[in-house]
């Protein structure tokens, strides 16, 4: 697979052409931003550890009858994915109340919810990806109505997975965004990455963060927790 131009280059990850019009190259950066990129900082082998760790937990949802848009690894760096078409759409599930539900809706963090929430927010780096709900994103054509459903029904789904998953790694998931895509064909896969940047992931026993949370609220230890997440999940 021939790597070519570059198509894109976002906060955390490029992306480049290759000689298949339906498949791309997605490149890992050690850049880490916050608060609407307005905190910036380099997170030292993050790269690395969210490429593997994306990779090997799309193939563990793949095994689960969740379709995403993995292919192959390429390198440390590096991974073959399917080219789609983003829906504009950062689709949130919650277990735990954490970070902006925590803030808008005035209650503790760690209240452990009877049931998951889901929330959507307009992925619109100008507008500072504002929440919208389905009627929202029905008006503004983000999304089919149909699709609507499929990717709830997958989010919820990608819950039930990872939250089992983690749970025998003494970790919990708390929240996390996924973003979705369309294929050529026409077939709605789960897209862009899973990792610390993109998930809350607490320690189980003694309520550690070890996510992105230690970046954003500079509580030190960056890199050991995102090493602690990738030993935990490849034990590497
Ligand atoms: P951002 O754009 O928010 O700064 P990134 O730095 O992670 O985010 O950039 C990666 C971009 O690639 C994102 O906009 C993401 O939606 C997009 N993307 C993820 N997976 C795919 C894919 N399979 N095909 C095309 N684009 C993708
Ligand atoms: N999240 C993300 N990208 C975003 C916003 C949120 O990956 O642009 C993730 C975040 O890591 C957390 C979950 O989505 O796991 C919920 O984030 P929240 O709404 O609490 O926002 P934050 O506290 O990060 O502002």
């Amino acid at each position: 697979m021939e790597k070519k131009e570059q198509l894109y280059e976002g906060k955390a990850k490029k992306v480049y052409a290759t000689d298949d019009q339906n498949l791309v190259i997605v490149s890992y950066k050690d850049d880490a931003t916050a608060f609407n990129g307005l905190k910036k900082g380099t997170i030292e082998g993050k790269g690395v550890i969210n490429n593997k760790m994306s990779n090997f937990l799309m193939q563990i949802l793949e095994k689960e009858g969740v379709k995403t848009h993995f292919v192959e690894e390429l390198s440390e760096r590096e991974t073959l994915v399917k080219k789609v078409k983003i829906l504009p759409l950062e689709v949130i599930i919650r277990n735990i109340s954490a970070g902006s539900f925590a803030k808008h809706y005035g209650v503790q963090e760690g209240v452990v919810f009877d049931e998951p929430t889901i929330e959507f927010s307009y992925k619109n780096d100008d507008l500072g990806d504002p929440l919208l709900n389905e009627y929202h994103a029905l008006a503004l054509k983000l999304a089919t109505k149909d699709e609507i459903a499929l990717v709830k029904q997958m989010a919820f789904k990608v819950n039930e997975v990872l939250k089992e998953y983690f749970k025998k790694l003494n970790v919990t998931l708390v929240d996390f965004k996924i973003e979705f895509g369309k294929t050529a064909e026409g077939t709605i896969v789960l897209a862009d990455e899973i990792s610390p940047d993109t998930c809350r992931f607490w320690d189980s026993t003694t309520g550690e963060k070890l996510d992105k949370d230690r970046f954003r609220r500079d509580l030190g230890g960056v890199e050991g927790a995102y090493q602690e997440m990738m030993r935990r999940l490849m034990g590497a």
